[in-house]
């Protein structure tokens, strides 16, 4: 039977925390019952450097019932690090480990669908969000419009996915293979490529609390969610160069008709066509200059080449 463990990522949550383990108690012996899930199977909470009494109530309902267990981080790190925490020490006492956060303005219910696809032989179950009413407008429509600038600039993502998902054993130990610091696992773990499938996901409102998403971390996130895996930016330099100076040999046959028609100034004619000359060499030097800096970028990630899904020994 599967040994799933729950990671919840928890940052001065403590107007959520006893709402939230009630349900997750509550889901837990739902699928013990139903013989979905082993009864030694967990739930990890992560306090990212919490100042309120968060880790207090961990320390609590661990006691209280020893399925809750939790990581106290030694300050915070954010979101992604403190998942990453998570999972790594979930990862050698589970089967399996779904990540939701502590508010679980997820559904919860998807869960126990996320672990019968997990039995059907899938190592990845993505929770996608088919309804989210309940988010802010301004949200819903700039993480829409991420999403889709993110699938322009060749980012491998799911659409309307964000950290809700099951991961069998060996997809977190393939990605523990991923160093680097930049954290955007919405867009390491699609790349592992092993064998996935989604289920729905409907968000509720956040039951108390706010939301500890400030504006900054956000952005913060939409910028790696880029830059973690798209050179594209460094090589848009690159062909904007060349439009220039295209765009300087039109303006230099409009500068020798105006030369031989006479209605140019003096000194017009080089002005006009440096500006743009120049200014085309320079972004093709510097577009030249960020092909070699995102090899770089890519050597320094030392990403694995490559996953083995199977292997017929
Ligand atoms: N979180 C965290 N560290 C942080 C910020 C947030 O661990 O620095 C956690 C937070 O406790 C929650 C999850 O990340 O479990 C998502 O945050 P939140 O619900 O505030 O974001 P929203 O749902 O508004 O996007
Ligand atoms: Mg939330």
């Amino acid at each position: 039977m599967t040994k799933l463990a729950i990671v919840c990522p928890c940052y001065n949550e403590e107007a959520v925390m006893e709402i939230s383990a009630r349900k997750l108690q509550s889901l837990f012996d739902r699928m013990i019952a139903d013989g979905l899930i082993s009864p030694d199977s967990f739930v990890l909470f992560v306090n990212d450097g919490s100042r309120d009494a968060t880790w207090q109530i961990i320390t609590r309902l661990h006691q209280t019932d020893n399925r809750f267990k939790g990581l106290n981080l030694a300050k915070n790190v954010g979101h992604q690090n403190a998942i990453m925490a998570g999972m790594m020490t979930a990862r050698d006492r589970s089967d399996a480990v779904v990540t939701v956060d502590v508010d679980l303005q997820d559904d919860i219910e998807a869960i126990p669908r996320m672990v019968k696809a997990f039995h059907e032989g899938y190592d990845v179950v993505y929770g996608v969000k088919v309804e989210r009413t309940a988010d802010p407008v301004l949200k819903r429509l700039s993480a829409q419009a991420f999403y889709r600038l993110q699938e322009r600039m060749g980012v491998k993502a799911i659409y309307n996915h964000a950290d809700f998902r099951l991961m069998s054993r060996r997809v977190l130990d393939e990605l523990a293979r991923y160093r680097e610091k930049n954290l955007y696992l919405r867009g390491i773990i699609p790349q592992i490529g092993f064998p996935s499938t989604t289920v729905e996901d409907v968000i509720a409102p956040r039951p108390a609390g706010e939301s500890k998403y400030s504006l900054t971390k956000m952005l913060s996130l939409a910028l790696d969610g880029i830059t973690s895996f798209s050179v594209k930016p460094l090589y848009a330099i690159l062909y904007l160069g060349v439009i220039f100076i295209l765009i300087s040999l039109g303006i230099g046959g409009y500068v020798i008709y105006s030369l031989f028609a006479h209605t140019a100034v003096h000194g017009w004619a080089s002005l006009m066509l440096s500006v743009w000359l120049v200014g085309g060499f320079i972004l093709v030097a510097l577009g030249g200059v960020g092909l070699y800096v995102g090899k770089i970028y890519q050597e320094v990630k030392d990403r694995p080449l490559y996953h083995i899904e199977k292997f017929l020994d």
